[in-house]
């Protein structure tokens, strides 16, 4: 017998499949998801019956149905189609830009490829803020043991300004000094964004909604101990005092040899924090393909491998995934 209810679960106005619906009934609290074909099927006894599908980023919808089960060839048909929520809009957009490669947005001007140490990116990060000062600030949040800038280019269209409601962004990079790819995907970020300000609606989008604080290099002194080439030693991986930075903050489980005192990179970093709302960060390492998120840790001392995650632990998940999607497509 097919008894209960089945059906599937499309966009209201694209009329494509939802996947990964949830499907739960009140007072039943074994919940069913949807497939990817947007399908769902759930076997029931007679009876009426409230259901209710929520998905990411669309209005959740209840129906109320009753179940009789009179014919046992088939099961009662219960369709849904969900409206996207207003919420989500921007972030669903979002997502069509990234996954459709001839949307994205390219550079304007002639872009080198190369490598820049301290003086080069000093000059160029003082090249982007002048030629973009309505729309960027150049600040410093301290120096380095050997006294280089730890300099963050802020990118929004009130620089300067903490926006009510607009959600603060920061990329961090190079804190690994020999890892030095994403100090340049940092450095090129900055340019792709500013010179498609005014050209491009979701750079648009970014810049007049969010503000964007890009920090290309937190340990620019191990930068320039590491050597072009030098691809298996930890030449350059720590700071001026080979303190591996990565490893220098507090931890709220464990104190240990390398975060018992913090570097004064760790502390500019720290009181960089405390001034800003941050709600989303990154940071860059090189040398393996992983998108890592909180927390890189636990409390527990017998078994140091179980999985820890935050209570944002969905959307973690979720950027993660989206994050490594894209980077496996382009
Ligand atoms: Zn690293």
């Amino acid at each position: 017998a097919h008894w209960g209810i089945k059906g599937t679960i499309l966009d209201e106005k694209s009329r494509t499949p939802i996947k990964s619906a949830v499907i739960s009934i009140k007072n039943n609290d074994h919940n069913i998801t949807s497939s990817l074909q947007g399908e769902y099927w759930r076997i029931l006894l007679p009876g009426i019956y409230t259901i209710t599908v929520s998905a990411f980023g669309y209005e959740t919808k209840t129906s109320t149905i009753t179940v009789t089960n009179s014919d046992p060839t088939s099961a009662t048909i219960l369709n849904f189609t969900l409206l996207r929520s207003t919420n989500h809009t921007t972030s669903i957009e979002m997502e069509d830009y990234i996954f459709n490669k001839t949307l994205l947005p390219d550079f304007r001007t002639p872009t080198k490829y190369v490598h820049h140490n301290y003086v080069e990116m000093d000059r160029l990060l003082h090249e982007f803020h002048n030629n973009y000062s309505h729309i960027s600030r150049l600040y410093s949040i301290g120096q380095s043991v050997e006294k280089r800038e730890l300099y963050v280019l802020e990118i929004s269209d009130k620089p300067g300004q903490h926006e009510l409601g607009e959600p603060e962004f920061k990329y961090i990079a190079n804190m690994h000094g020999n890892e030095v790819v994403g100090r340049e995907m940092i450095l090129l970020f900055a340019k792709l964004l500013l010179e498609n300000y005014g050209h491009h609606e979701w750079i648009d989008w970014l810049i007049n909604n969010t503000r964007i604080h890009l920090m290309p290099s937190m340990n620019p002194d191990g930068y320039e101990r590491s050597r072009l080439g030098d691809c298996d030693s930890l030449n350059g991986r720590g700071n001026a005092n080979n303190v591996d930075l990565n490893r220098n903050f507090p931890d709220q489980y464990r104190t240990y040899d390398e975060n018992r005192r913090q570097e004064i990179e760790t502390i500019a970093i720290m009181n960089w924090l405390r001034q800003y709302p941050f709600v989303l960060s990154a940071n860059l390492h090189g040398g393996a393909l992983v998108a890592n998120y909180p927390f890189d840790g636990n409390n527990s001392t017998d078994n140091r491998d179980y999985y820890n995650g935050t209570p944002d632990d969905q959307l973690f998940r979720h950027l993660a995934l989206t994050y490594s999607k894209v980077i496996s497509i382009h």
